[in-house]
């Protein structure tokens, strides 16, 4: 057996390879270096962001549920999450027909359900809704200092992220494919009780 061997170095994955020929047989083995991939990633930051990525489809998935739970209800689908150091602290979602409600939408019922917090608290928070914060719920966002708010879509309603934003509010929408769905189902459906929630 004659074998002559040759290594690359480390891909980007963070595999090793080693080429081996043995016999004019020309032979790869690729070794994952667990390792190194994980502190490469570390290094990359693609584990962050995918462990980002995850707890944020993790949130919005649980707003989407409150939303769901709003339209099971015979209410309008908009559902939020209150997040406090990767916990929900709070969940809520639109009750204006439930409730007979003014104020109930989704961010202000998940935000009475999270109940009465300190400044440094919300400080600390994300606030998830399944759509785009209407001005009222804006507001309650800015008056609050809730840094950081993750929106499902703002096809179907766009609220005043610019404000929010020139507040110092970071704003990440996420044109989420179920939320934009479960919107446009509804308004199609009940235009006049949609077009009653958002003041028009
Ligand atoms: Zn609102």
């Amino acid at each position: 057996m004659i074998a002559s061997k040759s290594r690359s170095g480390l891909s980007v994955s963070g595999a090793f390879v080693e080429a081996n020929v043995v016999d004019g047989k020309f032979i790869t083995k690729v070794y994952k270096a667990r390792r190194i991939t994980k502190r490469f990633k570390e290094k990359s930051g693609i584990a962050q962001s995918k462990e980002l990525k995850r707890r944020m489809d993790t949130f919005l998935q649980a707003a989407i549920e409150e939303a769901r739970k709003g339209l099971a209800e015979g209410g309008i689908p908009i559902g939020s999450v209150l997040v406090l150091d990767g916990k929900i602290i709070g969940r809520g979602h639109n009750q204006r027909v439930q409730r007979d409600s003014v104020i109930h939408h989704a961010e202000m019922n998940c935000l009475e359900n999270a109940g009465r917090l300190k400044a440094s608290v919300y400080k600390r928070c994300v606030l998830y809704s399944t759509l785009s914060p209407c001005p009222m719920c804006s507001g309650a966002i800015v008056l609050y200092k809730i840094p950081h708010i993750v929106v499902g879509e703002n096809v179907t309603f766009k609220g005043p992220e610019e404000y929010v934003c020139s507040q110092g509010v970071k704003v990440e929408v996420l044109q989420d494919p179920v939320c934009i769905q479960l919107m446009r189902d509804f308004i199609k459906t009940k235009p006049e009780l949609w077009n009653e929630d958002i003041g028009e």
